[in-house]
């Protein structure tokens, strides 16, 4: 029998880097290949549900990760043209989880602490190790890396792709990426400015026909920190122009209608899809986080819910490999985190956006007056705020057998 073979794990993002800890710390060997040569300074996610919050606490994470992120007590929806519409009181999640509110850090901050604690649990990254291909049978399975000292050959006995929304894992599964892409491509901004005095909660979000977006406080390299603007900027535009800080100086001026002048950290541009894998499992691979599942950030739903399936898989796979279960358990991993993907993250990422975009002046007015009204009901902004931070897509997922 093989199960004592290491767990392969390709990828080590968010995803990847938390279930090696959380097979880690049950006492299952793994080993982490990454095809970059370092951890990636990823700017992309940021901000942090309380759900994900409970999760690294398990893994001895959490109290590191709280000491250098911004905690966010309230959020807004607000209007381009009207100012605030609603604001989110997170502190009514008091009692519903140990850390009532967003927590702002991005994923840069996070993966080095998530490896720390593996490699004090006695793991090790492998960097520039680019995962090729792999065969199963029935003990185990025996990938392909491209190195820089040529091709290694590993034996695991079990292969867990988290490597990201491209996954070479996924391709080789043949398993369809159902969903679609978004037309437009989002711009982020990071400024040095100030948006509190300007009535901004730390992270807030912009309705509006044509000029919708999000914003967000990041702590970046410390104090001050910086503010993160998103908007979709023109389609026909081409990515070197909206990237440049010219472009960036007028949309923002616009967006925000302040004059400026801006103090730029730094502009990107991504495309937006929504997307999930037709199967995470095929016998002894299975795929994990973005390279299983990906969606918009309008509710940050993208890192939490990567983090959430890693969790989900990481404890049913410690008790496969430590005998305590059947491997039909990860087969409830997959119906567990496929369906809170489909039934939650999906469904209410593409609301979100689509409730910011609205063009149709009625419909928009609907809306609007529909989230004035959940907001001025005790019992049903505290609903909202369980749903829309995430502990009923966990919850539910739970319950799924
Ligand atoms: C602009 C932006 C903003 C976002 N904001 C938020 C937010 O606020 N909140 C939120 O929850 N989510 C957010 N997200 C989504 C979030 O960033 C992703 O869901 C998250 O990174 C997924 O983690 P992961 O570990 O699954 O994949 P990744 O972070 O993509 O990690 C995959 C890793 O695998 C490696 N890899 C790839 N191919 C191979 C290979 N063949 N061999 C070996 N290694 C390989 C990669 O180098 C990488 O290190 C945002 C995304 C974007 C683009």
């Amino acid at each position: 029998m093989s199960e004592r073979d290491p767990v392969i794990i390709v990828g080590a993002g968010p995803a990847g880097l938390a279930v090696a800890t959380i097979l880690a710390q049950a006492g299952v060997p793994s080993r982490v290949f990454e095809a970059e040569a370092k951890l990636p300074r990823d700017l992309r996610a940021g901000s942090i549900h309380p759900p994900t919050l409970e999760m690294l606490d398990t893994i001895g994470v959490a109290k590191d990760f709280l000491a250098i992120g911004i905690r966010v007590p309230s959020w807004q929806i607000r209007g381009r043209e009207e100012g605030v519409i609603v604001e989110w009181d997170l502190s009514l999640l008091q009692g519903e989880t140990p850390y009532p509110f967003r927590f702002h850090c991005e994923q840069f901050q996070l993966t080095p602490l998530l490896k720390r604690r593996f490699e004090a649990l006695g793991g090790t990254v492998q960097f520039s190790h680019r995962f090729i291909d792999a065969t199963q049978d029935a003990d185990g399975v025996t990938a392909r890396f491209e190195t820089p000292g040529g091709i290694e050959t590993v034996r695991g006995s079990y292969l867990i792709g988290a490597d990201g929304a491209r996954s070479a894992v996924r391709h080789l599964m043949n398993v369809a990426f159902e969903g679609f892409t978004w037309p437009e491509r989002f711009l982020v901004i990071g400024i040095r400015q100030d948006l509190a005095p300007h009535g901004y909660t730390l992270n807030a979000y912009v309705a509006d026909p044509v000029d919708w977006g999000a914003i967000f406080k990041m702590p970046h390299d410390g104090p001050p920190g910086l503010w993160r603007v998103l908007f979709p900027p023109d389609p026909a535009l081409p990515d070197e122009e909206v990237l440049g800080h010219d472009f960036a100086a007028r949309g923002l001026k616009h967006f925000l209608n302040l004059p400026g002048p801006w103090d730029i950290e730094h502009t990107n541009i991504y495309r937006v899809h929504q997307r999930v894998a037709a199967d995470f499992r095929q016998g002894r691979t299975l795929i994990v986080g973005d390279a299983a599942h990906v969606n918009n950030p309008l509710g940050a739903f993208g890192l939490n819910g990567a983090l959430h399936a890693a969790f989900n898989l990481g404890e049913k796979l410690a008790k496969v490999a430590r005998g305590e279960a059947e491997d039909s358990l990860l087969d409830r991993y997959v119906r567990q985190r496929r369906g809170a993907n489909v039934a939650f993250v999906q469904a209410q990422s593409i609301r979100n956006k689509q409730v910011l975009e609205e063009k149709d002046p009625a419909v928009r007015k609907h809306n609007l007056d529909e989230l004035r009204a959940i907001a001025a009901d005790p019992v049903r902004h505290k609903e909202y705020v369980v749903r829309s931070s995430m502990i009923w897509s966990v919850r539910h997922a739970a319950s799924i057998d």
